[in-house]
């Protein structure tokens, strides 16, 4: 069997992702890549490293790995993008790039994730629909919609099995977030647990779209195993779970830890917040694929306390 390359492994989602994959399909099957060392976690499995703008090494690894399956993670996000725009546009888009050419010559299947940074400051901002207005205002949006017209030409041109989601802001405990607008969602926990003030770049009634990482993993899966005919969206699917500001994670985590504090400290940051969706319309991918996410604020508070809770050194 054909085994599976996730680049960009040792990031927030890569990491938790190959540790499902690995738990579903083997050890052996799954091949951790990034450009940089790989946690610990990933190590008892095929690792190597890799940097997806080195088209030959790229392919080298996927010959010599025995590939058929990509997912390709590896980018610049939104707050990092602004501070090295042409940075974050050739990386998000000579990447992405270098795995369709690749997908073409060795008859690979793709994930590629897009972002709500395709959606800007004049698309309606509740329930955004699946096809609205797309005119982000930040690179790595730019990048994300140019990335999203690229997935799907490859798949009209050349025939090529590439599948995405639109993902919100993903939370997980496992590893720190890489530099995106919804960050502060994930180190409010630490804080939180650590007995520590929480500083929120974001205003407080900044709502935006987010999702639990174990949603974020299984729904991506279920995406990459579905049948190719229900996979009617060549672009990227939008997809919803759940719609939160700051003052509302803020309360959810007081109610369990009632000592927490939270300061309000908004930089640049809310501008992007500000140009994104409150709330997404998910429809085609519950009809299509089947999408149901498991997770709302309170489910996920609680159980993302009860783990953090479990790792730390107890007192
Ligand atoms: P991350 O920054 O945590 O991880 C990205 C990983 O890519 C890092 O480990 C990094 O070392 C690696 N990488 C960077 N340059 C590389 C290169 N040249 N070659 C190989 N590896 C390289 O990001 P993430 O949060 O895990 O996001 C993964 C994907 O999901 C990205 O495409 C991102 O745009 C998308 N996404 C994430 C979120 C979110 O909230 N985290 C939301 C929407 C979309």
């Amino acid at each position: 069997m054909k085994r599976t390359l996730i680049i960009g492994a040792g990031g927030q989602l890569g990491s938790e992702l190959t540790l499902k994959l690995r738990e579903q399909r083997g050890t052996d099957q799954v091949v951790a890549a990034d450009i940089r060392p790989l946690p610990a976690e990933l190590l008892t499995g095929p690792t190597t490293i890799l940097d997806v703008m080195d088209e030959e090494a790229l392919r080298k690894s996927i010959e010599y790995y025995d590939i058929g399956e990509v997912y390709h993670l590896a980018a610049i996000l939104s707050a990092k993008g602004e501070a090295d725009p042409i940075w974050a546009w050739d990386l998000n888009m000579t990447s992405l790039l270098h795995v369709l050419e690749a997908a073409r010559a060795y008859a690979l299947k793709v994930y590629w994730p897009s972002s709500i940074a395709v959606f800007g400051p004049d698309t309606p901002k509740e329930k955004t629909s699946q096809f609205t207005l797309t005119n982000p205002t930040t690179v790595y949006g730019i990048s994300k919609l140019a990335g999203e017209r690229w997935c799907e030409y490859y798949f009209k041109k050349y025939g090529v099995d590439v599948r995405s989601i639109r993902y919100p802001g993903l939370i997980g405990y496992k590893s720190k977030p890489g530099g995106g607008t919804t960050d502060y969602a994930v180190d409010i926990f630490w804080k939180a647990l650590n007995g520590e003030r929480f500083t929120c770049f974001l205003e407080p009634d900044a709502h935006l779209p987010m999702m639990y990482m174990n949603d974020a993993v299984s729904g991506t899966i279920q995406l990459m195993e579905a049948n190719a005919e229900d996979v009617q969206i060549r672009s990227s699917y939008n997809l919803s779970a759940m719609s939160f500001s700051p003052e509302e994670i803020y309360q959810a985590i007081k109610t369990l830890i009632p000592d927490f504090d939270i300061v309000y400290e908004p930089d640049f940051r809310q501008e992007i917040a500000d140009s994104w969706p409150h709330s997404l319309d998910d429809s085609p991918a519950r009809e299509h694929w089947g999408w149901d996410p498991q997770f709302d604020l309170d489910q996920m508070v609680r159980d993302i306390l009860y783990h953090l809770r479990e790792a730390l050194p107890q007192t």
